[in-house]
């Protein structure tokens, strides 16, 4: 079969939700993926964030195998070790604290929502506020709690309880709290609309108006968390003194996080961690998942976090993220506006004039992208205007160096295309 063959199959038997390219993948090892006719692609988009120590990683496939051959999946009902395992490896490093688990970011965020309800209903408060140009999920929630109307069209009436306020704006989120708020919720770094990093002000302010005011903080780490930015959950990252004092969590803590996406290395998991006193909230009944925190995916995340810890994959995030967005900048590309982001989450935004990237109905993000892939290096676009760089932690410094000439090789032939 080749590549042609398998798009014209997808057309007849998928649902078409994705604007796919016309890439088909048989197989990865660490940063590289191979095509179905044997092309090599440098991954710098993971998924989407997803496969954060590379394509087959022994230890993750090692250990992935023994838990098949051992116990994939007991229903909920009972008690198993993975679960608990992975339970207190989140606990040890957020705070005091519970976890649910669940399958995607999507259904992770849900349960941020019903804790919310649960949170507010004595009181009659059942709102929640998230900024413009946030990411959430596709879920009808997912979708009321994003601040985007491209992806609630269609799907109208939308889910009530959700407003939305300007991202980093602290005086607009106090304006918004009413006697009906229950929760905010926003994203470290925003992912999906172009990698915008939460300022160290904006989140202090956010935990102090939510103590004022008796609201309940949620950050979505689905995207920024695990380690990406160089520290586990990107707020360590954005509030650091330095890169040797961790935040002491007495001084920024949510009172929830979600996270799914890396957390596993692909294996499907969501995951929500709750601090003291609310992680008792959502009691027996009131919540579930079939295959939230099956031993498989218990096991694989342990894995996760296992290697990357064994290889330092945090700093080498930091150190390569720091490296790859000065390499990006010194290109001094007169195409490139902005290259921002924290660690290896990095958002290279084009300035809007690029003859060759604007062409009707298609975005220029998407454009260089496809661009891209033609020098083999995937990336994934975010906005119109953006592309993301979501390379797996563990990139060694040649494999940014070849991402940067790829990128530099792309824009530089820009005026050819
Ligand atoms: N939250 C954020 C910040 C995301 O970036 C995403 C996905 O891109 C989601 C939630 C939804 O995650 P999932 O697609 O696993 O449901």
């Amino acid at each position: 079969m080749t590549t042609t063959d398998l798009i014209e199959s997808f057309s007849h038997s998928i649902v078409p939700t994705y604007a796919r390219f016309p890439l088909a993948f048989v197989r990865g090892k660490g940063s590289r993926l191979w095509d179905m006719e044997g092309r090599e692609y440098l991954d710098f988009g993971t998924g989407i964030a997803v496969c954060s120590i590379g394509h087959a990683h022994p230890a993750l496939a090692e250990a992935i195998a023994r838990q098949a051959q051992t116990l994939i999946h007991t229903s909920n009902f009972y008690h198993t070790e993975p679960q608990a395992a992975l339970a207190g490896k989140l606990v040890s490093l957020l705070g005091p604290g519970k976890c649910f688990f669940a399958n995607s970011g999507a259904e992770a965020n849900e349960a941020l929502y019903k804790l919310a309800r649960k949170f507010g209903h004595d009181s009659g408060r059942h709102e929640i506020l998230t900024t413009l140009n946030s990411f959430h999920g596709r879920t009808l929630a997912g979708i009321a709690a994003t601040g985007q109307d491209k992806v609630k069209k269609g799907f109208e009436p939308a889910v009530e309880g959700f407003r939305h306020v300007s991202f980093n704006d602290l005086n607009a989120v106090q304006q918004a709290v009413t006697d009906q708020t229950a929760a905010i919720l926003i994203e470290g770094v925003q992912g999906e609309s172009g990698i915008h990093p939460a300022s160290p002000d904006y989140l202090r302010g956010l935990r102090k108006l939510c103590d004022d005011r008796r609201l309940l903080l949620f950050v979505d780490s689905v995207q920024c968390g695990m380690f990406r930015t160089g520290r586990f959950q990107s707020y360590q990252r954005i509030l650091e003194v330095n890169s040797a004092s961790p935040v002491p969590s007495s001084e920024f803590l949510p009172d929830a996080v979600s996270m799914a996406k890396g957390i596993a290395g692909g294996v499907p998991m969501g995951a929500v961690w709750i601090r003291q006193p609310y992680a008792d909230l959502l009691g027996p009944g009131t919540h579930g998942s079939t295959f939230g925190g099956t031993p498989l995916a218990c096991t694989a995340a342990l894995a996760v976090f296992d290697v990357i810890e064994r290889e330092k994959l945090a700093d080498n995030a930091r150190h390569l993220g720091d490296y790859l967005k000065s390499q990006i900048t010194s290109l001094r590309s007169p195409h490139i506006r902005e290259v921002r982001g924290l660690g290896l989450m990095i958002g290279v935004e084009l300035q809007s004039n690029i003859p060759s990237l604007s062409v009707e109905g298609k975005t220029p993000a998407s454009l260089l992208v496809l661009r891209l892939h033609e020098h083999g290096l995937l990336t994934i676009p975010a906005g119109n205007q953006t592309i993301r760089l979501l390379p797996p932690l563990n990139i060694t410094r040649a494999e940014a160096d070849e991402a940067v000439q790829k990128v530099c090789n792309a824009l530089q032939n820009e005026s050819g295309h």
